[in-house]
């Protein structure tokens, strides 16, 4: 609001890539075809997310989410697909790791620009613990999914 008006700080380009994925997801809908599929729901905020994966070999050869709930783990989860697709499983893997690392705060999120892509402006929601589960609930289950788990689960207040 106030300042120079040229200049767009760092949380209001966060903000609107947020925004941006929410109102116009990627890899949204169905995937016809998926090995997995893992739907969580976290019942801190009433979000419901599900990520199916189809792989060749042990490559991730697409990866979609479908789901509803707050604009942080809609954007969360189209930010993630668009990462992953033509990833290996192992190396998939140890991008969620570090993700959700970097939302515990054991990792600058700006080491991970480059793996992480546009969900490093994820960073802000560090601010409001509640929210973190909104943030990592995709990349969870995209993680049971790529362990060859599929079905249904809820996230409690205990797991991250
Ligand atoms: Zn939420």
């Amino acid at each position: 609001m106030a300042g120079t008006g040229e200049q767009v700080s760092f949380e209001e380009l966060y903000r609107e890539l947020i925004l941006d994925h929410y109102k116009a997801p990627r890899n949204r809908g169905a995937l016809a075809g998926a090995d997995y599929a893992v739907e969580l729901f976290n019942p801190l905020c009433g979000d419901q997310i599900t990520v199916a994966v189809k792989l060749e070999g042990d490559t991730i050869a697409d990866c979609r989410f479908d789901g509803h709930g707050c604009a942080i783990s809609q954007a969360s989860a189209s930010m993630m697909t668009e990462r992953m697709k033509g990833r290996g499983r192992a190396e998939a893997l140890a991008a969620i790791g570090r993700f959700k690392a970097a939302m515990r705060g054991e990792v600058p999120f700006g080491e991970l620009a480059g793996e992480l892509g546009d969900a490093v402006a994820l960073e802000g929601v560090r601010k409001f613990p509640v929210r973190i589960k909104c943030a990592t609930l995709a990349w969870n289950s995209l993680e049971q999914a790529l362990q060859g788990r599929s079905g249904k689960a809820e996230v409690t207040g205990e797991e991250s």
